[in-house]
């Protein structure tokens, strides 16, 4: 047991862990929207991914629709795919997805095949986000969050379109 003054000490320590500590759902958002902004770039709809396991980025991407002439190349199958063949394995369990957008429901139904632990989203999508259509289309285990830098997620999609009209 510790006695307050050790207790104290240990309090301390432990803040500035976590004042020293990066790694957090807004830093691994913020690498999603750096692959988004390349979809932008190559004008691909601004969606961008990564896969992070341990602290670690195993796999990042973004959408690639327009470039492999393919409805099914969103970021999320990418990413999925990426880390898999990283892992060595099919399942990314013990893993997190952070995606910019809501994933849709072909996503979702990837995403549970896959048995992912955790995935973290940026700007909900009204129109074919999964959680209207097949919110329970993941594993039942797989945790979600969702509104992580929703402004920032949703501007680039906004900007792009804006673009195209
Ligand atoms: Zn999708």
């Amino acid at each position: 047991m510790y006695n307050q003054f050790d207790y104290r000490l240990l309090l301390g320590k432990r803040k500035h862990d976590t004042m020293i500590e990066p790694f957090d759902d807004e830093y691994y958002m913020k690498r999603a929207l750096r692959e988004a902004e390349q979809a932008f770039a190559e004008g691909e709809i601004p969606v961008g991914a990564v896969v992070v396991c341990q602290n670690k980025i195993i796999s990042r991407g973004h959408n690639l629709t327009e470039t492999l002439n393919d409805v099914t190349a969103h970021a999320e199958m990418q990413v999925i795919t990426a880390a898999a063949n990283l892992l060595g394995g099919k399942y990314l369990t013990g893993c997190t997805l952070y995606i910019t957008l809501e994933p849709c429901t072909m996503c979702a139904g990837a995403l549970g095949w896959s048995q992912i632990s955790r995935i973290v989203y940026g700007a909900a999508d009204e129109k074919r986000g999964f959680l209207k259509f097949a919110p329970l289309a993941l594993h039942p285990k797989t945790e979600i969050r969702g509104g992580i830098l929703q402004n920032e997620c949703a501007l680039l999609m906004k900007r792009f379109f804006e673009q195209r009209r």
